[in-house]
């Protein structure tokens, strides 16, 4: 399904799904600790998604086990929480995170380095993904297409020769976690799908310091490099305005 044209009132429950969603995501970069395991971070998203009344997408999604997705290093999106897996200081950790409020989904993430000692490639990795997701968001407007916020991430990343993953995309989003269109982090100016006021679409730039290549675990789920670089994703659910957009995933002040 192609994302629909929202009505006033599903855009202000997608503002306040975001809300939650980007306020969980802050809160968790603000609790990770080296030492905890990605299942502390996935019961901590569920408890304070809780809280604030929103419901989590990710759980049963394609059959997908748990509410967030928590991804270390080399592993690019998807990562299955699990208590086994110890998060390490230098770690750069994506957590990926769906919400549902009044069945409208908002879909956001973020990327962090765990603890102190980040490597200066990694921080700058980080850094530039999240600037390259903005670039993507800059360009926004009625009558875009998506080959112009492609582009716009692609010319940012390709600045530092980062690999851009091309297998996977942002997306329509709103009455369904994916809807058409694809929004790749690549492309041409002027082509792909029109974009109008009032579609609400996943900006979701996923970079790593090799390669684009990528391969998927034996759990069917976790998104790895093929090389072993390390990776980062940002992601924000966007309104296409008139003029611009609106941020739909903005976190209430922590
Ligand atoms: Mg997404």
């Amino acid at each position: 399904m192609f994302t629909r044209i929202k009505t006033p009132s599903e855009i202000a429950a997608m503002r306040e799904s975001g809300r939650m969603l980007s306020t969980v995501l802050h809160k968790l970069k603000q609790y990770t600790e080296p030492g905890m395991s990605t299942k502390d971070l996935s019961d901590r998203a569920k408890l304070e998604l809780k809280k604030m009344g929103g419901q989590p997408v990710f759980l049963g999604y394609q059959g997908f086990p748990d509410v967030l997705c928590v991804s270390i290093n080399d592993e690019i999106v998807h990562g299955i929480p699990k208590r086994s897996k110890i998060i390490q200081s230098g770690d750069i950790v994506s957590l990926d995170f769906g919400v549902s409020y009044k069945s409208m989904i908002t879909d956001g993430a973020i990327s962090f380095i765990a603890g102190d000692n980040g490597s200066a490639k990694d921080e700058k990795l980080v850094r530039s993904t999240e600037k390259s997701m903005f670039a993507g968001i800059d360009v926004v407007h009625d009558g875009i297409k998506t080959g112009d916020i492609g582009y716009a991430i692609e010319t940012e990343l390709n600045k530092d020769h980062y690999g851009i993953v091309r297998n996977l995309v942002g997306h329509g989003v709103g009455h369904h976690l994916h809807e058409a269109p694809d929004v790749p982090n690549y492309g041409v100016s002027g082509t792909g799908s029109l974009l109008v006021a009032g579609m609400t679409i996943a900006i979701e730039p996923m970079a790593t310091l090799g390669g684009h290549e990528t391969y998927t675990a034996s759990d069917g789920w976790t998104v790895l490099t093929t090389d072993g670089s390390r990776s980062a994703h940002f992601e924000n659910t966007i309104l296409v305005t008139e003029d611009g957009y609106e941020i739909m995933t903005v976190p209430e002040t922590l």
